[in-house]
């Protein structure tokens, strides 16, 4: 399991000269493989290393460079141009971490950097330090630290998890970015207006009708859940796991108790169950707990969401909420916290909010 941790730093003259060249070295390394078509950091390095060093770059800043420029340059369909630049730092070759001082490389040697710990990533730093990123956010400085932590049944796990959130305008969004059932919400809306007037008349055949319309819009609802289950599962294959809120508490829980849809939600869930069962796919449900409060990249629940956007206010990420959301849910099976509730029938019609929907 690896963890991003970025940690705002303070940084002299010598860091910011350094993050200077190692652009200006990028960017040759940059265009450098463009123009030669070279893709692999191997045949690029006797083209550019003594060019970077003669710039002034440290050995192990310049192969970091080299790397990266190779990274970037696959990925891209024109010549790159450097605008931000992350260093990419290696313990211990090029950074170490002791006693709250970062020691790290730069053109003139070693330079130590005392930093303050946040409490929510204490517990981080027991874990083994992995590759690590100085970067620059207007005249902010950030080093984020990776950490890893060997956990056993996660490493086993070569299927995919994909983390699923139901949600009212969104009907279900994923931890791989996709999101489903975006058109209900105006559906929704013109819904509500048509059964507030039915409702204000009052008579006997408005009654009538609403309770058609109520029947009309149930089995609207249970198509939509149909179609949404099937595109999710039809994307996974034997062996992934789906995850999702164990709802059968939602009653303590504040987000749920506005939902008066609780069950379509359950229907939802119930048609990703048979639709997975039948190709072999897992189903597994987690504590809501938080889950869309929380960060899902420091874990931080100081955090704010404003109109389906989320910040984190330790770490600075920022995302859409019910992805953020989503991501959180499958973090919380990977990492083994799940109330496991495999695979359990769910009873679709015994909720009296039928007929209010
Ligand atoms: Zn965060």
């Amino acid at each position: 399991m690896l963890r991003s941790i970025p940690i705002k730093i303070k940084v002299n003259e010598l860091i910011v000269k350094t993050i200077e060249l190692y652009k200006q070295g990028l960017q040759h390394c940059i265009d450098v493989a463009w123009g030669m078509k070279i893709r692999n950091n191997v045949e690029l390095h006797p083209f550019v290393y003594k060019d970077l060093r003669k710039m002034g770059l440290p050995s192990q800043l310049s192969i970091a460079c080299i790397k990266q420029s190779c990274g970037m340059v696959k990925k891209a369909k024109s010549n790159p141009i450097i605008n931000k630049v992350s260093i990419r730092y290696n313990a211990p070759r090029s950074f170490s971490f002791k006693n709250n001082v970062l020691s790290i490389s730069t053109i003139q040697g070693r330079v130590k950097v005392p930093i303050k710990i946040p409490d929510y990533a204490l517990k981080y730093f027991n874990w083994e330090i992995r590759e690590s990123l100085l970067t620059q956010s207007k005249d902010k400085y950030y080093f984020t630290f990776t950490f890893l932590k060997e956990t056993p049944n996660c490493s086993q796990h070569n299927n995919r998890v994909l983390g699923v959130d139901l949600g009212i305008n969104k009907i279900a969004v994923t931890s791989e970015n996709k999101f489903y059932g975006q058109e209900i919400k105006s559906l929704r809306k013109k819904r509500d207006r048509f059964v507030s007037e039915l409702q204000s008349k009052g008579t006997r055949a408005s009654k009538r009708k609403l309770k058609k319309f109520s029947g009309v819009w149930n089995r609207f609802m249970s198509w939509t859940n149909h179609n949404i289950s099937k595109s999710i599962i039809s994307e996974l294959k034997e062996g992934d796991v789906v995850v999702m809120e164990d709802l059968s508490n939602i009653r303590t829980t504040a987000r749920y108790n506005k939902w008066i849809h609780k069950w379509a939600f359950r229907q939802l869930q119930s048609f990703i169950e048979y639709k997975a069962l039948s190709k072999g796919i897992r189903v597994v449900y987690v504590n809501p707990r938080y889950t869309s409060k929380e960060c899902n990249r420091c874990h931080s629940r100081n955090t704010i969401r404003h109109s389906g956007f989320f910040e984190c206010k330790d770490c600075g990420h920022s995302l859409d909420s019910d992805i953020n959301g989503a991501r959180n849910i499958a973090q919380r099976y990977m990492q083994n916290m799940c109330r496991a509730i495999v695979n359990t029938p769910v009873d679709l019609m015994s909720d009296d909010s039928v007929l209010n929907v």
